[in-house]
């Protein structure tokens, strides 16, 4: 009997360190190691979810996202895409070019009391501006790459409609990347005036 317990227990040891070892490589197979390298950099975060949305972005995450956070970040994709494509625009309009990290939010309220799941970023850019909260800033959300696309948003368990609002404000800095760079000149930096949605 004794025996039997030790060869189930060695068993299910194996089974739950293979299975480790293959979420881990699903996990490095479905995204680039330097994107992760960069978010957790960002964040201080570690990721080891990778998901997808049902439209087909990339989602980076550190506890498995819900499927309100996946559909909003969709509603956000679309939207962005809509309004580039009344631009004339035709570059990077895909879900699959977009790879979305979720951090853990470093706030959840604004300084007004309002819900406002937001990230803490040293951002020097921002030093002494408006924005500035003594060495670092906090961000609905801040692009990590160009090509591929990719940014980072905070972890919400409720107004969804923010995320949206979020995917499609941090989207829109990469899509004028692509398509229009004077404008991306323009608009990148928040801290010199200018603020979303840049695009109509
Ligand atoms: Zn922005």
């Amino acid at each position: 009997m004794k025996s039997y317990a030790l060869i189930l227990f060695t068993f299910l040891s194996l089974v739950s360190a293979q299975s480790a070892v293959a979420q881990r490589s699903r996990f490095s197979n479905a995204v680039n190691p330097g994107l992760v390298a960069k978010a957790q950099q960002v964040t201080g975060d570690s990721f080891t979810i990778a998901t997808s949305t049902p439209r087909g972005a990339r989602v980076v995450a550190r506890v498995p996202p819900r499927p309100e956070t996946l559909s909003a970040i969709d509603r956000g994709l679309e939207e962005l895409f809509a309004v580039a494509r009344r631009h004339g625009y035709s570059a990077r309009l895909n879900f699959s070019d977009y790879t979305i990290f979720i951090g853990r939010a470093d706030r959840t309220r604004n300084r007004d009391g309002q819900y406002s799941p937001d990230i803490a970023i040293g951002a020097a850019q921002y030093a002494g501006s408006v924005y500035d909260q003594g060495g670092f800033v906090y961000a609905a959300g801040m692009v990590l790459s160009f090509s591929p696309g990719a940014f980072v948003i905070a972890e919400h368990d409720r107004d969804w409609q923010r995320i949206s609002n979020v995917v499609r404000y941090e989207g829109e800095h990469i899509v004028l990347f692509h398509n229009d760079r004077a404008l991306y000149q323009r608009t990148a930096d928040h801290s010199r005036g200018g603020s979303h949605p840049i695009l109509q």
